[in-house]
């Protein structure tokens, strides 16, 4: 009863963006989430693929509080030392070469944008237009919404960014016929998450790659949700070697502490943003910088990518059989640990009851039950997670 009048208030007072789950949580430890009855939750959503180590990770807890008593805040006027550790190991995880550091994926995604058109008024070769996906997913704020291609979200704000046109993901000739002299990128995720968890075409992506090559375009890869270990790869686009010219990164690079980053290559980089151009006061903190240098110092310690690979296939091999058993699960999609489940009945109902059953699982696009647990689950974990599923699913 408290808790309902709690979960009232809270709908009262914020602004009403959000149709919220009916639960409270309280804490988390490991892949699991109690709320504030104290029941227990397997956790395969993550908080929407960002808590990838999990929860009450000691060592970067710990990290963390010592930051707190050091320094959190100083604004990118001057040097700290997470900022160096940050971007040492930022750099080295993405092989990209210059890195800057935001406090959300939209964010990555607009100095991405910008990144893009200055580098193409500083070369003065007209361009300015960007081709970005249908389906895709990069954000709300105004540029990032430019580049989002579901009509329903952008629609309500328009007039939004000029100059952005949307191409069919995986089809190489939309984006060709997009194509003018006055494109200066292309923009995509390398795996489509929001839009209902499809991955990339391998030839798709060294064509458009290509076309990038051949016309002084740039590749803008949106790896927000699907990097950082989530397909197997540190970042997905590893496993095709086609790298882009600018990379989005966020949710799980600091596992929960607001951060992201884009980051460009040094020949991008030699004609893109100068000092004056782009800014951020919170940007690039001590605080999550400390996060950022932890948590990529345990994908290694840990082999996180490694365990991916190992859990993943068990993963698909037990969501195939629920694909096999149910005549209303018509599909998988996905790669690693973001795997979605296509089902005819209503995707809502389905994770509304998982919950019920003590699973947190999320929808992506209209029709697909989306899963992207902490990278650290166990078999086990897949194993309790699929008992409850079919249980929601009834
Ligand atoms: C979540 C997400 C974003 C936006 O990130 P925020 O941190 O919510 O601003 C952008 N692109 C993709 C692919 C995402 O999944």
């Amino acid at each position: 009863m408290n808790n309902q009048n709690e979960m009232k208030e809270i709908d009262e007072l914020l602004v009403h963006t959000y149709n919220r789950f009916p639960v409270i949580f309280d804490h988390g430890e490991g892949v699991y989430l109690y709320d504030t009855d104290g029941h227990k939750y397997l956790d395969f959503a993550a908080g929407i693929a960002v808590s990838s180590l999990g929860y009450h990770n000691e060592e970067l807890n710990d990290a963390l509080k010592n930051q707190i008593d050091q320094l959190w805040h100083i604004s990118n006027l001057y040097y700290t030392e997470p900022v160096l550790h940050a971007a040492q190991q930022l750099t080295k995880a993405s092989q990209m070469d210059r890195v800057f550091f935001t406090n959300s994926g939209t964010e990555a995604i607009e100095g991405a944008l910008k990144a893009a058109r200055k580098y193409a008024y500083s070369k003065k070769n007209g361009r300015y237009e960007i081709i970005a996906m249908e389906k895709s997913f990069h954000g709300r704020s105004m540029g990032a919404l430019s580049v989002t291609g579901t009509a329903h979200y952008r629609e309500p704000f328009e007039p939004l960014v000029g100059g952005v046109k949307f191409a069919e993901y995986n089809n190489l000739e939309s984006v060709k016929a997009l194509i003018s002299e006055k494109t200066c990128a292309v923009i995509m995720e390398t795996l489509q998450g929001e839009g209902g968890i499809y991955p990339i075409d391998p030839d798709f992506l060294s064509g458009v790659k290509k076309l990038c090559e051949e016309n002084d375009m740039l590749l803008i890869l949106d790896e927000i949700q699907c990097g950082m270990g989530r397909t197997g790869w540190m970042f997905a686009w590893q496993a095709y070697r086609v790298q882009p010219d600018i990379m989005c990164m966020a949710k799980a690079i600091g596992n929960g502490m607001p951060v992201g980053a884009f980051a460009m290559t040094e020949a991008v980089a030699a004609y893109s943003l100068a000092p004056g151009d782009h800014g951020t006061t919170y940007g690039g903190g001590p605080l999550v910088c400390a996060a950022v240098a932890k948590v990529l110092e345990i994908y290694e310690k840990k082999d996180i990518v490694g365990h991916v690979n190992e859990i993943a296939p068990y993963l698909e091999e037990k969501l195939d059989t629920l694909v096999e058993k149910y005549d209303f699960v018509t599909t998988r999609r996905g790669k690693g640990l973001i795997q979605g489940l296509v089902v005819t009945k209503p995707v809502g109902d389905i994770v509304k009851k998982a919950l019920t059953e003590g699973l947190t699982v999320i929808s992506a696009g209209s029709d697909v039950i989306r899963m992207v647990p902490p990278l650290v689950i166990e078999k086990e974990h897949v194993d309790e997670m699929i008992e409850k599923l079919e249980k929601a699913l009834q």
